[in-house]
């Protein structure tokens, strides 16, 4: 996904604390000291850093410019923190060719497709690119079981046994397990994860249900808040002061949704002032509790829909903003906020990371997922067309 002009404006609004100057080109032959943007895999976190990344910023209808809701946090002690997996967010989470192995912590707000819609890719992708163990998720309780992570998690397996039961045959089965730590959603701040000196909390959320939560993340005396989908509500508001970044959703105005999104007015002003936050509201948020950063996310930001946010925002809050879209990049440390946006592989691959894989399973100890009667339906012309391919690889890599 490659930078476009009218992200640079965007980006630009936000020029008043970041640090992305043009520098100076000292020659004719010589290179620009600052590109504004980020190639994944070329800077070292320090020890005291979060590099947040926005791997998707839309909206439950797919669109290929912007995935549903999906962060990644990237903190100085080497651990990295997925915040949902969106549909389609999966394809920007993949071209930071981050190995596998270190994207297996999941948070999930809450249980809306545009929020995990994409675990499936998650899930299944990293089995086959690298990932060596299983994945661990963190998700709210909802009122009745039925409405919980645990039992979101526990039928994704039942619906994708087929996938399983066939990957189970070639494939080791651990990295296709998946471990859940279910907390309460009522719990206000309390500790859901403590290791390695990072720390998330979670806050309750005003939206569709009881159930969704916003994270608040903090490493090194740095903190990063993550809103769910919500309605404004006092946790944020008492839990978020005080933030470095705080990143809270802002919808689509009730007249954008019915003109771009096909919403009666009913639903429109419903949707977008009651289950979730409109600008203004959102504004309001920010000028109370005065974070170093504000981002707001979760509506298509385009030129049409972009202006119309901003103004509704500015109504109520004067302080550092981004709105987001997706490949945005955030460095964040005790003296600055960097933002840029990132220039990434349209075709990348999976990376290896340090562990190896394990064995797939002993022969005779997975049951064949594939029947006599299909294996009698292989056409013997096509064996005998890759035969001489087959058998110089065979011996190329000494394999019987
Ligand atoms: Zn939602
Ligand atoms: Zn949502």
């Amino acid at each position: 996904m490659f930078v476009k002009v009218f992200m640079f404006a965007i980006c630009m609004l936000a020029t008043s604390f970041t640090w992305a100057a043009g520098g100076e080109v000292k020659s004719p032959t010589g290179v620009a000291p600052d590109r504004y943007v980020y190639y994944p895999g070329t800077e070292e976190l320090v020890k005291d850093e979060i590099r947040l990344i926005a791997c998707g910023t839309g909206l439950p209808a797919a669109r290929r410019d912007q995935a549903a809701t999906c962060w990644l946090a990237e903190v100085g002690n080497g651990d990295k923190f997925l915040f949902d997996v969106g549909t389609g967010s999966m394809a920007n989470v993949a071209a930071l060719m981050i190995p596998y192995d270190f994207l297996d912590k999941v948070f999930l707000t809450h249980l809306h497709t545009d929020h995990w819609g994409d675990f499936a890719t998650l899930w299944a992708g990293g089995w086959t690119a690298g990932r060596t163990k299983p994945l661990r998720v963190w998700g709210p309780t909802g009122q009745t079981p039925d409405m919980g992570t645990a039992y979101a998690i526990e039928h994704f397996l039942k619906a994708f046994n087929w996938d399983a039961k066939t990957r189970d045959f070639v494939l080791s089965a651990k990295p296709g397990q998946i471990s859940v730590k279910e907390f309460d959603y009522k719990a206000v701040n309390a500790v859901v994860y403590q290791e390695n000196d990072v720390t998330i909390s979670s806050i309750p959320a005003i939206h569709a249900g009881d159930g969704p939560v916003s994270f608040i993340l903090e490493y090194a005396g740095l903190k990063v808040v993550i809103g769910g989908d919500t309605f404004p509500n006092r946790w944020y508001i008492e839990h978020a002061t005080g933030a470095d970044v705080a990143i809270h959703e802002t919808f689509l105005t009730p007249t954008d949704l019915v003109k771009f999104y096909g919403q009666s007015p009913a639903q429109a002003i419903g949707v977008g002032t009651q289950i979730h936050t409109s600008p203004p509201a959102f504004g309001k948020v920010m000028s109370t509790i005065k974070p170093r950063l504000a981002i707001g996310y979760h509506f298509f930001n385009e030129q049409s829909t972009h202006d119309h946010i901003l103004q509704g925002v500015r109504s109520t809050y004067s302080g550092p903003l981004s709105l987001a879209v997706d490949d945005m990049v955030w460095n964040i440390t005790k003296d600055r906020i960097v933002e840029r946006m990132i220039v990434s592989p349209d075709q990348a691959w999976g990376v290896n990371g340090p562990n190896k894989p394990p064995a797939p399973p002993a022969p005779g100890t997975v049951p064949d997922p594939i029947s006599d009667f299909i294996k009698a339906g292989r056409w013997q012309p096509a064996e005998e067309a890759q035969a001489p391919m087959v058998n110089e690889f065979k011996k190329d890599n000494k394999l019987q």
